[in-house]
């Protein structure tokens, strides 16, 4: 049976049996107090790792400004109606699918496009001008945060009139969803599954979004 033809129950049940462990047990990695399935995180800026907080810890660490080791990832999300992405700039990303995630690094001061795949994410060779030229275009795009939110650029679809999306996203959604196309990917293209689950993930980054001014 395709998974198309499936009872809606069993493609319900199979999505809840594939959804992501949690990072810890249930503890916030900070002072070991219990947090709840759906918790919040913070940047370890040195090592680059995603912990797992419990609020009070969180709110250590939501000073933008604050010369700490730690940063709270935001849970804003933004759209871009106005952006724009000359397709053969996208070109020389050498994006071999249709998504990437830009994010800058604070300490190493530039900022990286990763594509995912199943081997999880990819760092792409990105032209040292890259970034300056997006947001040349897109000055709005500057109120992204470094180390702790990502843009998200889904390519056109194929039908006429589809342009370039971008999405503003906290950055450990686009851990999640690396995660969750690392399970669900099959060849080339990603297979049926793993395109039914970017379907439903960027129509929650949409729910989700309300557009930059
Ligand atoms: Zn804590
Ligand atoms: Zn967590």
């Amino acid at each position: 049976m395709t998974a198309s033809r499936q009872a809606p129950l069993a493609t319900l049940r199979r999505i809840a049996n594939s959804r992501p462990a949690p990072v810890t047990a249930e503890r916030c990695e900070m002072c070991a107090e219990t947090v709840a399935e759906r918790h919040q995180h913070v940047v370890n800026l040195r090592s680059r790792a995603l912990m797992c907080t419990c609020r009070a810890c969180y709110l250590l660490f939501t000073d933008p400004a604050a010369e700490l080791r730690y940063r709270a990832v935001p849970d804003r999300y933004l759209s871009f109606p106005d952006f724009r992405l000359d397709p053969a700039r996208w070109d020389e990303w050498q994006i071999p699918v249709g998504l990437a995630f830009l994010f800058t690094n604070s300490a190493a001061d530039r900022t990286v496009v990763f594509y995912p795949g199943p081997a999880g994410a990819t760092e792409s060779e990105l032209p040292v001008d890259a970034w300056e030229a997006v947001t040349a275009t897109n000055p709005a795009l500057r109120v992204l945060a470094p180390d702790v939110e990502a843009l998200l650029i889904r390519a056109p679809g194929a039908r006429v009139g589809d342009g370039f999306a971008c999405h503003l996203v906290p950055v450990d959604v686009c851990y999640e969803l690396v995660g969750l196309l690392r399970r669900t990917w099959r060849g080339f293209d990603g297979g049926q599954e793993a395109r039914a689950r970017l379907t439903e993930f960027f129509a929650m980054v949409a729910a989700r979004s309300r557009p930059a001014s």
